[in-house]
């Protein structure tokens, strides 16, 4: 088989980049190889799928502000006919808590996104109680609240718009597994699927998700991408705690409504992170050993929540620096990643796949430099410094 664009994975990042690299130039030829086809363990359909303004780096803000502007009109966007997808978007705002120790990078934070357009407000204790009276305020000295264009909306349904639209334009979504990659003189010739094809490629692009190491390794390339655990849970909650945001304490939890229920989880301290690509079974223990009580001493409502379920998702999670890896790698001339967005990728996925395209289709970042994200850093050993990652 021969295609001009193969790209290895069909979750929100590899169909992100199908839709544009299709949309800008419709002669283009863009194979996604996608193994599992329903999805099941891929971080896109297992995903919180949360949009948030509040980063304390200027490219992460600005792929968000970008990003949000494409999720407001992604019904226009992804229409196919008179099929127009919704992705159900809520805009209602993150709210970070710090404690004393935490003032001065939430200011710091707080100053390079009023620079950069965000708009975000810092709220005393006595502001919090105010706008919101069911918050326990104990050991919070600020807490800074997005006020446009952060919320949460339908991943899977982003996802499935987006495949849909690549594929009405012309894209080709192919069931199989890349298990081999053929380098000649610094460049992609082949790849082998498990099945026995080989396909030629002009251009070949890592979108594997959690699994972007492995696809690295195959080309001889070491990557920092591990499938990290993380488990969400389904709380039922029945008092009524108006204009809840999503709420990211101090303490390690973060919490969000989610239809009539909330959803939370608690980021492990690196120290105690799972290996990479443990079983995909939720860690049920952290319930009630830890996120309940940390949820109840916030939140006092939620001394009588219940617990209604929970599932396990991998982060393709960057050990490097927790942030995308992006663009063409120096020792090979048609190798291009996206990948390592550690727990922040479906809501920057439209803004880094129209990058992707631009980048493949005219050797650069047309709309929005993308190039703090290089994977030129990895190799320089100069980590991009993001204070909020969401771990
Ligand atoms: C619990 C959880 C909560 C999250 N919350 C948020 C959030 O609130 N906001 C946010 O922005 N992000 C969040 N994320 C992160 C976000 O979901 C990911 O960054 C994003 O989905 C990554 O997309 P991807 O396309 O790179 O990976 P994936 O969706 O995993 O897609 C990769 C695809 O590659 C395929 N593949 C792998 N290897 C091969 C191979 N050898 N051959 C063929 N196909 C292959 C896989 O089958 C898979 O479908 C969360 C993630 C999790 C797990």
């Amino acid at each position: 088989m021969r295609t001009d664009v193969v790209v290895i994975g069909g979750g929100i990042m590899g169909s992100a980049l199908a839709y544009w690299l299709t949309a800008l130039d419709p002669s283009a030829v863009v194979t996604v190889i996608e193994r599992d086809p329903s999805y099941a363990r891929a971080s896109s359909a297992l995903s919180a799928a949360s949009i948030r303004q509040q980063f304390s780096t200027p490219v992460n803000i600005r792929v968000s502000s970008e990003s949000i502007a494409f999720l407001r009109n992604a019904g226009d966007w992804l229409s196919v006919g008179a099929d127009r997808p919704d992705i159900a978007l809520t805009e209602r705002g993150y709210l970070y808590l710090t404690g004393e120790g935490g003032v001065a990078s939430m200011r710091a934070a707080n100053a390079v996104q009023l620079a950069t357009g965000a708009e975000v407000s810092l709220l005393d204790p006595a502001a919090l109680l105010g706008r919101f009276p069911w918050l326990d305020v104990a050991g919070i000295a600020l807490g800074s609240l997005g006020t446009s264009g952060e919320g949460w909306f339908d991943g899977y349904a982003l996802l499935t718009a987006l495949a849909r639209k690549a594929r009405s334009q012309g894209a080709t979504y192919l069931r199989g597994e890349v298990t081999g990659i053929d380098v000649e003189s610094h460049r992609v010739r082949h790849l082998s699927l498990a099945d026995g094809t080989r396909l030629d490629c002009g251009v070949l692009v890592n979108a594997a998700g959690p699994w972007a190491g492995r696809i690295a390794a195959l080309a001889g390339i070491e990557l920092p991408v591990e499938a990290r655990r993380r488990t969400v849970f389904v709380i039922g909650c029945k008092a009524e705690l108006p204009g809840f945001p999503l709420l990211i304490d101090r303490s390690g939890f973060w919490i969000r409504p989610e239809g009539r229920n909330y959803i939370g989880a608690l980021a492990p301290p690196a120290e105690a992170d799972d290996p990479d690509e443990p079983p995909l079974e939720p860690e049920l223990d952290q319930w009630e050993s830890q996120l309940w009580p940390a949820l109840a001493a916030r939140v006092p409502a939620f001394e009588a929540a219940k617990l209604e379920r929970a599932w396990a998702g991998y982060y393709e999670y960057n050990t490097f620096d927790q942030n995308g890896i992006l663009g063409l790698h120096p020792s090979l001339d048609n190798f291009v990643f996206m990948n390592g967005f550690s727990g922040h990728g479906i809501q920057q996925a439209p803004v880094i796949g129209r990058g992707i395209a631009e980048l493949i289709l005219t050797g650069r970042y047309a709309t929005l430099d993308l190039n703090d994200l290089g994977i030129g850093r990895l190799i320089d050993g100069r980590p991009l410094r993001e204070e909020n990652v969401i771990g």
